[in-house]
This record gives C-alpha cells, sequence and structure tokens, in this order.
C-alpha cells in the first residue's frame, strides 16, 4: 500500500504478528523513500451485504426477520429448531460467499425458499405464495404442479 507520509507506493513489512486472538494481522510497515514507520491491521471482512429492498431503499441484514419469516413459514409443522439454524447459517454462507457488498431481498427471498423447499413442502408453498406474489393464480398452481411431479 503507499505510504501514508510522502504516498510513495513501495513499502516493506517489517514485523507481521497475529493480534486480537489470531483474527488480526498486525504489520509494521516502513516507507522505502522516507524511512516512515506505521502499522496497519488487516482483519477478514465477514460483514453482511446491505440488502436492497424493493422500493431502493437499504437496509442491514437482520437475521431475526429471517428467522420470524421462516417460523412464520414453519408455523405448526414438524422441522426442528436445529434444522432451522442450519438453514439461516447456511444461508448467511451464502450471502457473503457472494463478495457483494448489496443484494437485492429478492436474493434472500430465493435462498429461503430454496431452504424450505428441502425442510418442508407446505412450508415452501406458504412462504412462496406470499413471497413471490404470484402474478395470478395459474402461476402459483404451476408451482404446486411442479413440487408435486418431483415428488416432494
Ligand atoms: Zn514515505
Amino acid at each position: 500500500m503507499h505510504c501514508p507520509f510522502c504516498n510513495a507506493q513501495d513499502t516493506k513489512v517489517i514485523d507481521s504478528r497475529l493480534v486480537a486472538e489470531g483474527e488480526q494481522v498486525r504489520r509494521r510497515r516502513e516507507c522505502v523513500q522516507c524511512g516512515e514507520r506505521y502499522t496497519t491491521y488487516e482483519t477478514a471482512e465477514l460483514v453482511m451485504p446491505k440488502i436492497i429492498k424493493q422500493n431502493g431503499n437499504r437496509e442491514p441484514f437482520n437475521e431475526d426477520k429471517l428467522r420470524a419469516g421462516f417460523l412464520r413459514a414453519l408455523e405448526k409443522r414438524p422441522v426442528s429448531v436445529e434444522a432451522i439454524e442450519a438453514s439461516i447459517t447456511r444461508i448467511k454462507q451464502k450471502l457473503r460467499a457472494t463478495g457483494e457488498r448489496e443484494l437485492d431481498s429478492r436474493r434472500v427471498g430465493e435462498c429461503v425458499m430454496m431452504e424450505l423447499k428441502e425442510l418442508d413442502q407446505v412450508a415452501y408453498v406458504r412462504f412462496a405464495s406470499v413471497y413471490r406474489s404470484f402474478e395470478d393464480l395459474s402461476e402459483f398452481i404451476q408451482e404446486i404442479d411442479q413440487l408435486e411431479q418431483t415428488g416432494k
């Protein structure tokens, strides 16, 4: 990285160590040109992307909201809390793995649908019917037909 003092492009690392219980790398750097020393910290970026809502507003990813959506769809269905939590973890990993800083809320919805499809067919149809706001009834019926054909 550029030297913050003289903006030279070449700096060398003179010391490197793990800090914050190994979650951070602290590097001592020295500018090749002006000889100034400074410290940089490196951490993995584990923040969730911001969610772009349908009206264009951005909001922070909200795990509680995601969980509430699952619970609503799975109300009175024979699915364990562990299975739901595993689904939520998978979705978060998937969203992070995109590397995007912002994601369309639709992407989250599609992830939820994929997980529900595996967890419970009734919950899947419940969620899909609300979430996708099917344009007309035939589209909804088509979706159910597809489910019956795949035998799930
Ligand atoms: Zn410098």
